[in-house]
């Protein structure tokens, strides 16, 4: 038993996945021993705000603050703000509520002054009484670009929100990713866990640019890591990470999951569903797979998920420490 207060497990995120299975991790652990390394490839600015919109999500779920309807966004938002721009002409294909611009308002604000983003997200988790570790996986700017057939490259989330995910895509780049450090504490963390778990986020736009940060692949290399698949019966709970595989001629399904992660990951939580995929996957990758149910529209059923993805990984843990 290390001190209470001693990371044993660190989470990479993406938003809605991510953070729905870090608010079911500290029901499981104390909080404070849960470190979240989240993906800021989505960021961007917007009306001069700088935002980042799985990081928002982590915060505003831990915080229980989150709007459970959407999971992106507040509870109990309102909309004049945007109304206002509407009223104006400007553009309101983003949607951004009142209290949730106060958020980038600040963030802005001190990040203008000079702080770096890992300490203005330390702030705000302090200040709503976030007890688990968040971070950025890294303070400097790493904007995702996705080249789609329709339209070339497009910026993040003109792809996502303004385009719905609709035009096909063909590959992702992280822009200046190769020169981006880890944030404050990453690495730190990552050598300090007993276990690093991968929320079902989307592999392609949340955790690979997340991985493409210069030295947290490597800070993995040492470390238990298994990963909790986002397709369910080969289909994305919510958002484009089926429709992704598909464009890039690969059949969506667990199996593409765990060949996705081949050589970073030691096992992977896959569905009930996906149960006759167990013996294909561990074949053609050497991954241990654990079957569970992995849909988490309940908290109960995030803890349960999470505790069951914990229990697998010390598992796999306790393994290689007897090999
Ligand atoms: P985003 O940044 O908000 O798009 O969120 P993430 O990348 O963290 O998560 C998106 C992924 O979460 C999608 O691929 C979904 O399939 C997956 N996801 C959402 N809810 C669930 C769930 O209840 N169970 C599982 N296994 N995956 C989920
Ligand atoms: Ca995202």
């Amino acid at each position: 038993m290390g001190s209470p207060t001693a990371p044993r497990a660190v989470v990479l995120a993406g938003g809605v996945g991510g953070a729905r299975f870090a608010a079911g991790l500290i029901q499981v652990l104390p909080p404070e021993q849960v470190t979240v390394i989240v993906n800021v490839g989505d960021d961007f600015t917007h009306f001069g705000l700088h935002i980042s919109p799985d990081l928002d999500t982590v915060c505003y779920t831990l915080a229980g603050r989150e709007n459970p309807a959407t999971g992106w966004g507040r509870a109990d938002e309102t909309w004049h703000a945007l109304e206002t721009v509407a009223e104006l002409g400007g553009p309101t294909w983003f949607r951004l509520g009142d209290r949730d611009l106060g958020l980038h308002l600040e963030r802005t604000r001190r990040l203008q002054a000079g702080e770096p983003l890992s300490a203005v997200t330390r702030a705000v988790c302090r200040a709503w009484g976030v007890r688990a570790t968040v971070l950025p996986v890294t303070d400097d700017p790493v904007p995702t670009v996705v080249d789609t057939e329709e339209h070339g490259r497009l910026a993040f989330q003109d792809y996502f929100v303004r385009l719905r995910s609709r035009p096909r895509v063909r590959g992702f780049a992280f822009q200046g990713v190769e020169r981006a450090r880890p944030a404050p504490g990453v690495l730190e963390a990552l050598a300090a866990a007993e276990a690093v778990l991968v929320a079902p986020s989307n592999p392609w736009v949340s955790i690979d640019p997340l991985l493409a940060v210069p030295g947290v692949r490597d800070a993995l290399a040492s470390k238990t890591v298994v990963a909790v698949s986002p397709l369910i019966g080969g289909r994305a709970v919510k958002g484009p990470a089926a429709k992704m595989f598909a464009e890039l001629g690969i059949e969506p399904s667990a199996l593409a999951v765990a060949q996705h992660y081949a050589g970073l990951i030691q096992g992977l939580v896959v569905d009930e569903s996906d149960a006759a995929l167990a013996p294909r996957i561990t074949a053609t990758t050497g991954q241990a797979v654990f079957i569970t149910d992995a849909w988490m529209p309940t908290p109960e059923r995030r803890r349960a998920l999470a505790q069951a993805t914990w229990d697998f990984a010390q598992a796999l843990r306790l393994a290689r420490s007897l090999d």
